[in-house]
């Protein structure tokens, strides 16, 4: 008895070839993040980023019990130097800025020592809504508009199946979506296509970065996070390489990072995939 040769795909196959897809989709992004850093728009939302200062714990602190509403915050020559001016009668909130001080001394010995130390002086800064001027550029970060109804219940599923419970809300504050360890809280204002690619997000959070975070900073984190939505997204039939790569971009993300922690993307990529295709052929056996 001669057997009929398989014309479909061996496990091994289609696993080589979805390795061979995640790598390429991971080059496209890496490639198209640092078009974004290279982009005029790109420079000029960072030229002007820089002229806001981080604000230490206590200050921020500060900040925010005098205007709990505060964006962006500068002091009253810092926002004439970026083109906008404090609106006469506007109440500055005060914090502590520190003032590195040098003094020479002369010892008992009759030797010259250099002391240095640091104090710090009030002063006034002012919150973005208290001032008139020229706009500042802002770099977009497009929403994704589109449905994507199927996809969105395959992570919901995924989800599940791995102990993560999803609750869909008005998070408002601009917040797309959040990932508490356990759970993760997805704003239902926007169209299901959004709420995939958030749902993808949060996902690789909870899987990486819940546990064993180690030294990974933020911008780290939400570069994995979001080139693992981005490959899961694209997958599924969902392009959102524009936010994809504006908003690794915005999280100070290059090709160089993202091929950093390419194993880590990757693995995490092929989970949550492996995850949907079994969800697919339980549902095709029962
Ligand atoms: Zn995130």
């Amino acid at each position: 008895m001669t057997s009929i040769p398989s014309v479909r795909p061996s496990a091994t196959q289609k696993s080589a070839e979805l390795k061979q897809e995640i790598d390429r989709r991971l080059d496209i992004l890496a490639k198209a993040v640092d078009q974004v850093r290279a982009s005029e728009l790109f420079k000029q939302y960072l030229a002007v980023q820089s002229r806001f200062h981080h604000y230490s714990w206590h200050n921020s602190w500060l900040i925010a019990m005098q205007c709990p509403d505060a964006t962006r915050v500068a002091g009253y020559r810092a926002w004439q130097a970026l083109g906008r001016q404090v609106r006469k009668g506007e109440k500055g909130i005060r914090i502590f800025a520190p003032c590195p001080f040098k003094r020479e001394t002369t010892s008992q010995a009759g030797e010259t020592e250099s002391i240095e130390g640091m104090f710090f002086k009030a002063v006034s800064v002012f919150d973005i809504s208290q001032t008139d001027g020229e706009e500042l550029p802002e770099f977009p970060l497009p929403d994704v508009e589109c449905a994507a109804d199927n996809l969105l219940s395959k992570l919901i599923q995924v989800a599940h199946h791995r102990g993560i419970a999803v609750q869909f809300k008005n998070l408002g504050d601009g917040l797309f979506g959040v990932s508490k360890g356990g759970s993760i809280d997805v704003d239902c204002t926007h169209p299901t296509g959004q709420q995939a690619k958030t749902l993808a997000h949060e996902l690789a959070h909870e899987i990486l970065h819940k546990t064993n975070r180690g030294a990974l900073t933020r911008n780290m984190a939400e570069l994995e996070a979001e080139s693992v939505a981005y490959v899961v997204c694209l997958h599924f039939g969902l392009d959102v390489e524009v936010r994809a790569s504006h908003y690794i971009a915005l999280w100070n993300g290059n090709s160089k990072a993202l091929r950093e922690s390419l194993d880590r993307i990757s693995k995490t990529i092929r989970s949550i995939i492996d995850d949907c295709s079994a969800i697919e052929s339980r549902k095709a056996v029962a």
